[in-house]
């Protein structure tokens, strides 16, 4: 007998514990919903991960037995701040989890990618197949305390640039010249590969860097987005989300920021308010 679509929201429910956040927890149940419609049974195995837990598996394969399975540390891993899920696929009778990332598996992972998830499948230093994560919540929900204060955000950022850039800072929600000089280095990285500067990354606001800046303009989305929403939070600013999408809320924080610094206020980010932006 196939397994009904009420035993998999049921089991992953369970498994999301309450620590999930609400939206990460809709829309993981969104997922399970749309794929079954196409005859994929998506289970999610975790979402929300305790400090303890997150020891728990950091010590395997280092003081307790078995394979290491995670380089995070209790407060590094997204899942410490609910706002991601690991998923897999299930047998049609509901009996076994089916690992092998095929088609299915990469269909499950869009779907959760067209509801605004980013998959681990993605990611270039490492793959993470099971990993989904919501990039944007934090502002979605100002009602959640845990999650949108600066010093959550600032983690987020840390987490983000050691996994996009090998940036090797400590995650501690503190925004410090190390941070900056991280997402100075981010920016350098994303003018290499995006316009082929062929700038040394180092890190230093120089003569080279400045001529080399683009204008990223309301709209854009991607990496560069980012980075001008984590420069933002650093600076105490709120662009009401750290998701790569260039929206009003971004905007509106660029403007206060320009004002602020005495700047042209026209919403774009040009190489004069990146320059303020990296001070
Ligand atoms: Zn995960």
């Amino acid at each position: 007998m196939t397994v009904s679509l009420q035993t998999l929201l049921d089991r992953s429910n369970r498994n999301m514990d309450k620590g999930t956040h609400s939206v990460v927890r809709d829309k993981a149940l969104e997922l399970i919903k749309r794929a079954y419609k196409e005859g994929i049974y998506v289970q999610i195995s975790e979402g929300y991960r305790s400090h303890a837990r997150q020891q728990k598996l950091y010590n395997q394969g280092r003081t307790t037995p078995g394979k290491i399975v995670t380089n995070a540390k209790p407060g590094q891993s997204i899942h410490n701040y609910g706002t991601a899920v690991d998923f897999f696929i299930v047998s049609n009778d509901g009996q076994d989890a089916i690992w092998k990332v095929d088609k299915k598996w990469r269909r499950a992972a869009a779907i959760g990618k067209s509801l605004g998830f980013e998959w681990g499948g993605d990611w270039k230093s490492f793959k993470d197949y099971p990993h989904l994560q919501m990039p944007n919540v934090s502002s979605s929900k100002p009602s959640k305390p845990s999650y949108g204060n600066s010093k959550v955000i600032i983690k987020e950022i840390q987490i983000y640039a050691n996994k996009y850039y090998n940036a090797g800072l400590r995650v501690d929600g503190y925004d410090g010249p190390k941070t900056r000089k991280a997402l100075l280095k981010a920016y350098q990285t994303e003018l290499n590969k995006q316009f082929d500067r062929g700038l040394v990354k180092d890190g230093i606001w120089g003569p080279k860097t400045e001529n080399a800046s683009i204008i990223v303009y309301p709209g854009a989305k991607g990496r560069l987005t980012w980075i001008i929403q984590a420069l933002l939070y650093c600076k105490g600013y709120d662009p009401k989300g750290l998701d790569g999408i260039f929206g009003s809320g971004c905007e509106a924080a660029v403007r206060e920021f320009q004002e602020a610094e005495e700047l042209t206020v026209d919403g774009r980010v040009g190489p004069v308010t990146f320059k303020h932006l990296f001070k």
